[in-house]
């Protein structure tokens, strides 16, 4: 078992306190490691560093072309470790080593992305009337802090933290208290590896978030806050940062629907209506956890669906052949478990699954419900767990209002061979990402960003760039 630290100003130390947290396998129940519990004493020591790191010229006034060759050498250190690291995100999130594996070296790419547009953060020359000169210069944002979710620990971590440093801000980077590991062996490789990059830019606290991510939030040291996580989260961190009117970057909730008409690719639908919702155990904000099914297909498609997944071994994340790993944390489980009782009292059939395993660990079977109601809490609530809901429609105009009846909206399936019925659906669905014929399906350099409860802001993509710099003009009289 491990007893881990933290890093702070480019030490790596206990709490001030010398409390520590528990860290568990979900799929054993088993006690892995050990982590600091940072006090407040803690965040503020960090905070300090971070701004000098950030007013540090080694950093502010790094050439930003190097600033790309350290994300480069870090994206590098990242593809070497991707299997070390992955075997530890498994064993600590409960995901398969396949998954974790995709999801690392996905982080991977996308700090290669970000190192490739350090040197291309451009300002704009604008016409005025007059004998003026008048520009706009994009400067680097601050210290930032990355409050991230335990579903993909590092993959999200890198999502948000690449930008910054690509912009020239520092960052404070806090992992999901049941899923810190990861994170902690990434900068730990990073620090051996020499990459070049000064001392304090980027740190990493453990704790909870009641009181770290909390007190990163609301400190006027901070000069942008991003945050993965659930709706509630969301809210309580922009009030908090508007103490101070800091910046906020929320990637929240979604309730994805898959829409799938009769004229679609149902064999291949199928397929990728499962990875959708069972990838990972559903524990996705993009999930596809509602399938919006014509009433002609209705019936084959449900049952594909049920034969595909019956197929997928469930298990622990590091045994051979297995798809569909443990959840995250028994606690979690039973929410999930919890909700999607009180959602069959509403109405709705099981035809698949619906239950616990009864073997150690937080395992639950892919689920299936028919017959679930736009208004039903099944398809309104993130469940966050290997759950998918049937609903049937008769037209396109059904499809289309049922799919934005919820309170979120991030990503949405569009399932058609009807070219102009896709781009009307891509048109008119309520959310920050459309995909048609496949699902789900993001790359570093596209918009990741969710409209309505599903957050504020973009990550990933040339746009992510925007909330890691300020803009500021200046005239110039002639
Ligand atoms: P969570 O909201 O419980 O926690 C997220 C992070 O916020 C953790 O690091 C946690 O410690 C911290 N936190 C908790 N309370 C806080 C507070 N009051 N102030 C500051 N920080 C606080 O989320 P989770 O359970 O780890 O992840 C699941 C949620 O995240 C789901 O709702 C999911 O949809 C969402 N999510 C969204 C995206 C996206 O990109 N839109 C991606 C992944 C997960």
């Amino acid at each position: 078992m491990g007893e881990e630290q933290m890093w702070i100003g480019g030490e790596w130390c206990a709490s001030s306190t010398g409390e520590t947290s528990d860290v568990l396998n979900p799929a054993t129940g088993d006690i892995i490691a050990t982590v600091p519990r940072a006090s407040p004493e803690d965040v503020e020591r960090c905070v300090t560093s971070s701004r000098a790191a950030f007013e540090n010229p080694d950093w502010k006034a790094m050439d930003p072309a190097q600033r790309g060759r350290i994300l480069n050498k870090m994206a590098a250190v990242t593809y070497a470790k991707a299997k070390e690291l992955a075997v530890l995100e498994s064993t600590n999130n409960g995901k398969t080593f396949r998954e974790a594996l995709s999801e690392i070296r996905y982080g991977a790419w996308t700090l290669e992305y970000f190192a490739g547009l350090s040197d291309k953060i451009e300002g704009s020359t604008i016409p005025v009337p007059g004998a003026r000169l008048n520009y706009t210069l994009r400067q680097p944002l601050g210290v930032t802090a990355h409050i991230v979710p335990w579903n993909f620990p590092l993959q999200l971590a890198l999502r948000s933290i690449a930008p910054a440093l690509a912009a020239g801000c520092t960052v404070i980077a806090k992992p999901a208290s049941w899923t810190p590991l990861s994170l902690l062996a990434w900068a730990k490789a990073v620090d051996e590896a020499d990459t070049g990059l000064p001392s304090g830019v980027l740190q990493v606290l453990t704790g909870s978030g009641a009181l770290v991510g909390d007190g990163l939030a609301g400190h006027p040291g901070v000069d942008g806050v991003v945050l993965t996580g659930g709706v509630p989260t969301g809210q309580a961190v922009m009030a908090k940062a508007s103490e101070n009117l800091t910046p906020v970057t929320l990637e929240l909730g979604g309730k994805g629907a898959n829409i799938v008409f009769p004229d679609a690719n149902l064999r291949y639908a199928a397929k990728a209506i499962c990875f959708g919702i069972f990838m990972n155990a559903g524990q996705m904000c993009w999930a596809g956890s509602r399938l919006l099914v014509h009433e002609d297909v209705h019936d084959e498609l449900v049952k594909a669906v049920c034969d595909e997944v019956s197929k997928w071994a469930v298990g622990p994340g590091m045994e051979e052949g297995v798809r569909m790993g443990s959840l995250v944390h028994e606690r979690h489980r039973a929410e999930v478990l919890e909700k999607l009782e009180a959602g069959l009292a509403q109405g709705g059939t099981v035809v698949l699954g619906g239950k616990a395993l009864e073997r150690d660990g937080a395992f639950m079977e892919a689920t299936v419900v028919t017959g679930v109601g736009q208004d039903d809490l099944l398809f309104q609530d993130e469940l966050f767990g290997p759950v998918l809901t049937v609903t049937s429609f008769a037209d396109d105009e059904e499809a289309l209002a049922l799919a934005n009846n919820t309170p979120f909206g991030l990503l949405n399936g569009v399932w058609t061979n009807d070219l102009g019925r896709a781009h009307r659906l891509a048109r008119d669905l309520e959310c920050g990402m459309v995909s048609i014929n496949e699902y789900p399906i993001t790359f570093p350099q596209t918009a990741f960003t969710g409209w309505k409860h599903s957050g504020i802001g973009i990550e990933q993509s040339q746009d992510a760039l925007r909330f890691y710099t300020k803009v500021k003009n200046v005239n110039v009289k002639l």
